[in-house]
């Protein structure tokens, strides 16, 4: 098994490593900034699941199956961690940005859309963005960890692929910034990714409680398959993940600055000198 593996898969394995090395990661530095710019938006970033705590990952399920390299994905984790990258990118480039869930405890659903709505009243520049990893039945897959738990290896053997990105049903503002800011940046940064659209429109519709029961425009990705190892080759991957979060952050300043010329604001003010 390990080398039917290692055969079949190595050849990816060595190309992601490779671009891993030669990624520029800017995560991290410091940005001096000349002039305040108001932002358009404020935008709240949230982790879909809880993350690993104190020994723990506080979430249940939603993880993939250990791969035979020992690869594994907490999607709380990940997606923490992807949050977290987003939420400085947005800092670097002045859009407004609350990272929701940064919490050692577990934030339920109610939690996390009650913390939204609270901010939304007071802000109406609020959006929400929830970041997930995607997983499909696994009931007929053919691999099984040590543990019991199945997936695929890749597409050949029934692996579902690739990214997806959802608002709730019904046009709304969120439709607007799905469809013309969010997915045609994704499409662009990852042309050879898969893209899963809907029925109608480029993003797809669910009743998700996030994107229903909050007030503000909203919308949840879903980028890749846990339950498909060669999805999970590429979550894991440091360019991958760094190429994602400059992706959604360059669609929200897009966005940031068509919500500007539609109110027909100035986009920024001069640096006010606080003693
Ligand atoms: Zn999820």
């Amino acid at each position: 098994m390990r080398t039917q593996f290692t055969r079949k898969f190595g050849g990816a394995i060595i190309a992601l490593l490779v671009t891993s090395l030669i990624a520029i990661v800017s995560i991290g530095d410091y940005t001096p900034i000349k002039e305040i710019k108001a932002s358009n938006s404020h935008v709240i970033v949230c982790s879909g699941h809880d993350p690993v705590f104190n020994g723990e990952y506080m979430t249940y399920g939603k993880q993939s199956p250990t791969w035979e390299d020992g690869l594994k994905i907490y999607e709380g984790r990940s997606c923490q961690l992807l949050a977290l990258e987003l939420t400085e990118k947005l800092i670097d480039a002045q859009i407004d940005v609350t990272y929701l869930n940064p919490y050692s405890h577990k934030l339920s659903l109610l939690e996390r859309v009650t913390e939204v709505n609270k901010i939304f009243k007071i802000d109406k520049r609020v959006l929400l963005i929830s970041l997930h990893h995607n997983a499909q039945q696994t009931k007929t897959a053919p691999y099984i960890d040590k543990y019991g738990q199945k997936g695929y290896l890749s597409t050949a053997d029934g692996g579902a692929t690739g990214i997806e990105s959802y608002t709730s049903v019904g046009y709304t503002e969120s439709d607007n910034l799905n469809n013309n800011f969010i997915i045609p940046e994704l499409q662009k940064e990852f042309p050879d990714i898969k893209f899963r659209t809907g029925h109608k429109t480029l993003g797809k519709e669910a009743n998700f409680y996030v994107l229903t029961q909050t007030n503000c425009t909203a919308v949840l990705i879903e980028w890749m398959f846990m339950t498909t190892y060669t999805d999970c080759l590429i979550i894991s991957n440091s360019d991958y993940r760094n190429r994602y979060t400059d992706a959604i952050c360059r669609a929200l300043v897009s966005y940031d600055k068509s919500r500007a010329i539609r109110s027909g604001k100035s986009i920024t003010k001069p640096l006010d000198i606080v003693a």
